[in-house]
């Protein structure tokens, strides 16, 4: 039987480069799964439905938090975004690691459904380079800009939540960082009973008379 698969939550707000991260990570780590995200939320540019989102009406939406289709949901800057329940048990069941990459009250539901799994707060090096960032992307208005470095800077006030910070100051640099956190909890005591269990038995067998 395969071992569970370990869930990880990336988060952190907009403009830390989250997604950058978790892009780059998967180039080194193809066996891990990232779920894609269903939103209410107009597709930018460049972004392709099943891909980089599933991008629904509110309507859709809505039938689907009423299903229980969601692993978790919020409204984030009065757009709606949620996890898809299926896909997400159907890979950690296979034994795949899956990321969510997801903002911080997503993030508090899972915590409290999925207590095993680990989170991970990313930041920028600063809150000016916050802000220049998210200017610097060029495909939000001004508005828009505001309102989600208000929101970053709540989301900092929930970063203790977390079990590791991971300061993207260097894509690369915090990729390595952040496949080190991930292979490290596999390691963990509590995630390998099934080993301690084995060796265990193994000491059964070995007759030292
Ligand atoms: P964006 O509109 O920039 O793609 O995403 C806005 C925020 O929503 C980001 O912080 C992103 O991580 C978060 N987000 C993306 N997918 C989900 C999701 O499924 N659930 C939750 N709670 N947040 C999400």
């Amino acid at each position: 039987m395969n071992k569970r698969g370990l869930l990880i939550v990336v988060s952190g707000p907009s403009g830390t480069g989250k997604g950058t991260v978790c892009q780059a990570l998967l180039q080194k780590r193809p066996d891990i799964h990232l779920s894609v995200s269903a939103t209410t939320r107009k597709p930018r540019p460049g972004e392709t439905d099943g891909v980089n989102y599933y991008f629904l009406s509110e309507e859709k939406f809505k039938s689907m938090i009423e299903e229980k289709g969601f692993i978790e949901w919020a409204c984030f800057c009065q757009n709606y975004y949620g996890t898809p329940r299926d896909k997400v048990e159907e890979q950690l069941a296979a034994g795949h690691d899956v990321i969510l990459e997801i903002e911080v009250q997503g993030a508090m539901q899972v915590r409290s459904k999925f207590p095993e799994a680990v989170f991970v707060f990313v930041m920028a090096p600063s809150v000016e380079e916050l802000e220049r960032r998210l200017s610097g992307r060029g495909t939000e208005a001004p508005e828009v800009i505001k309102e989600r470095l208000k929101t970053a800077l709540w989301e900092y006030s929930n970063m203790e939540k977390y079990n590791y910070i991971l300061l993207n100051d260097e894509v690369d640099g915090a990729v390595d960082r952040l496949i080190s956190i991930i292979d490290a909890e596999k390691q963990r005591t509590e995630r390998n009973a099934d080993v301690i269990q084995e060796a265990l038995k193994a000491k059964e067998r070995i007759d030292l008379q």
